[in-house]
């Protein structure tokens, strides 16, 4: 079976008439579209007519531009030295970057119509794009002028985008001192990292204590960029009128205050569920005072079968196809026609990723097979990535974002119906190591994610008054992950220096970039307690709703599962299917004997 996929489906070559044609059609329709605005936007007469041409002209150029960034950036994905990839994909980026223009022109056009509502409900084409219309208009609310717009997003080049690719350049060119078969190395911090996963328990040991000491090389300089980005985060979001970056983030999200109070409110109820499992998991390991940070990801149990492509293939199709046939044809046909590499090889990048392709109607997905059970759950989950593209992919193309909570749902979700199909096959000793593995995945997505959320609550409220030294910054992390791990980790054993490690608190554009992983989780898990009351019923609505995800708030669009995400029951019900995978991972531990 062909393990690498096609792209001929979008492009067959840089050189080809489509893609330079497609590119000289995009040049001069955006040329044309920044004079458009520029002349039209301008004065408010003829609202309806202007709205129209200008989502019409929006949806033609980013049909266009998203299909022929596809090709380079997937182009790349499997081939990072390929130059003239590299090449297009910064020649459009560049291209993007102008369509802030006509679109803070068209912010500020909108949010001087006093009728906005009674222009939309004139036409269908209108209707159709109701909650794009009002998003805008809300978002205009934070907009500066044309003129200061224009100076940040320069600005932010030199500012939090340049500390952020130091802090890159620094974590990624850093190398750990570290003894192996009792001679002394070098290596990279990834592969140190790496080394938390490995059988031997003396390896994972000096791993920590060599990760952690290496970090003294950096933590200043990391200091100095964290300070930055996220002063300049603080300085534009108070200029917005943000109460404080959370509220911005939120707001991005299109999530409400009220839902995230109940996500934490149900976690901080269920923490000690987890101290739990953490407690049980060091006692396996020998450590009489709890898991130490260095074993959190030590591997329990063997005897895992291995699968070949086509076993996968196969085993995702026919567990899918218990939940419906058009998800499982969808898995089969993208198998089929070749829409996933699954093929390692040099050059390639690690990991996996799903892309979306909705200018063809179609998905790539990318994966690195090896065989193992992680690898078949993994392609379950970026094809529910692509079964969430299938399903928006009948709205318009401006319907088609959906907000970061949201974009695990269908994912989490496919995942869930394999995992389920491999735990009832399985042998206790298999079993025990799949619950494990699933348990060790949701701490993270949870307890961890949970002190990384007041790590960065309490980092802006101090970083308001001043910058952070390292030892401020080491202080709150130990004091964020002792709220969150309580007594399942050994306090002499944390981690002070997360903030070095994650990526996620250097994005200048991302803050908080944690608790969306902890809803998606708890969502996802909470629609499939819904799917497993009512299995008839459930599918037309499922799909109906992935639909939507990209044209509503999540209050909403939860409704429309019959969910209340203010309520921190229904979070919490996500939450008691985690307890009883632990009460049954304590269960196996015992039996075991
Ligand atoms: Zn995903």
């Amino acid at each position: 079976m062909n393990m690498r996929w096609s792209l001929n489906e979008l492009y067959t070559s840089f050189d080809s008439e489509e893609y330079q044609g497609d590119l000289q059609k995009f040049d001069e329709g955006l040329g044309s579209f920044i004079q458009w605005a520029d002349k039209n936007l301008k004065s408010p007469d003829n609202p309806q007519e202007k709205i129209t041409e200008y989502l019409n002209r929006l949806i033609e150029l980013s049909t266009l531009v998203s299909k022929l960034m596809a090709y380079p950036r997937l182009i790349s994905s499997v081939e990072a030295n390929n130059e003239l990839a590299l090449k297009y994909l910064d020649k459009l980026q560049v291209q993007y970057s102008k369509f802030t223009q006509p679109s803070v022109q068209f912010q500020k056009f909108i949010s001087t119509l006093d009728n906005l509502d009674e222009i939309i409900n004139s036409s269908p084409f209108l209707r159709e794009h109701e909650f794009y219309l009002n998003e805008t208009k809300k978002k205009a609310q934070y907009l500066l002028s044309e003129k200061e717009e224009v100076l940040i997003s320069k600005m932010k080049n030199t500012g939090s985008n340049a500390w952020s690719n130091l802090q890159g350049v620094l974590s990624s060119t850093l190398l750990v001192d570290i003894e192996i078969d009792g001679k002394p190395k070098q290596l990279p911090l990834p592969v140190v990292r790496n080394m938390a996963f490995d059988k031997d328990p003396n390896i994972r040991q000096k791993a920590y204590e060599a990760e952690l000491k290496s970090y003294d090389k950096i933590a200043k300089s990391s200091a100095a960029a964290l300070n930055g980005i996220k002063g300049e985060v603080l300085t534009i979001s108070e200029m917005r009128g943000f109460k404080s970056p959370l509220e911005e983030t939120l707001f991005k999200s299109r999530m409400d205050e009220e839902t995230l109070d109940a996500i934490i409110r149900a976690i901080e109820e269920y923490l000690p569920i987890f101290h739990k499992y953490y407690r049980k998991k060091g006692e396996l390991l020998g450590h009489r005072n709890g898991l130490p940070f260095y074993d959190i990801f030590a591997p329990i149990g063997n005897a895992i079968k291995s699968y070949t492509y086509e076993e996968a293939r196969k085993f995702i199709v026919v567990n899918f196809r218990t939940f419906s046939d058009r998800l499982a044809d969808f898995a089969d046909n993208a198998f089929e026609n070749r829409w996933i590499d699954a093929e390692p090889r040099d050059g390639k990048r690690g990991g996996a990723f799903c892309f979306n392709l909705y200018p063809i109607k179609e998905s790539r997905i990318l994966a690195n097979f090896n065989g193992s059970l992680s690898n078949v759950i993994t392609l379950a989950h970026e094809l529910g990535h692509g079964y969430h593209g299938l399903c928006i992919q009948e709205e318009s193309i401006l319907n088609s974002s959906y907000p970061m909570p949201l974009a695990e749902t269908a994912s989490i979700f496919c995942e869930t119906i394999v995992m389920n199909a491999v735990l009832n096959e399985a042998s206790p000793e298999e079993q025990l190591s799949i619950l494990e593995s699933s348990l060790q995945d949701a701490g993270q997505v949870i307890v961890d994610i949970y002190s990384r959320f007041l790590f960065e609550k309490e980092l802006f409220e101090r970083r308001k008054e001043h910058s952070l030294s390292v030892n401020e910054l080491k202080e709150i992390m130990i004091e964020s992950q002792k709220k969150a791990y309580g007594n399942g980790l050994d306090e002499n054993y944390l981690h002070p220096y997360m903030w070095i490690n994650k990526p996620h608190y250097y994005y200048g554009e991302r803050n908080f970039y944690n608790f969306p992983y902890a809803f998606g989780l708890l969502f996802s898990k909470g629609l499939y307690v819904e799917y497993l009351n009512d299995k008839k019923n459930f599918v037309k609505r499922y799909d109906d709703f992935l639909r939507a995800t990209g044209k509503n708030n999540i209050v909403d669009v939860a409704k429309l599962m019959g969910i209340d995400v203010h309520s921190p029951d229904f979070f919490k019900d996500s939450l008691k299917l985690i307890e009883k995978d632990i009460d049954k991972f304590i269960d196996l531990i015992e039996n075991r004997k």
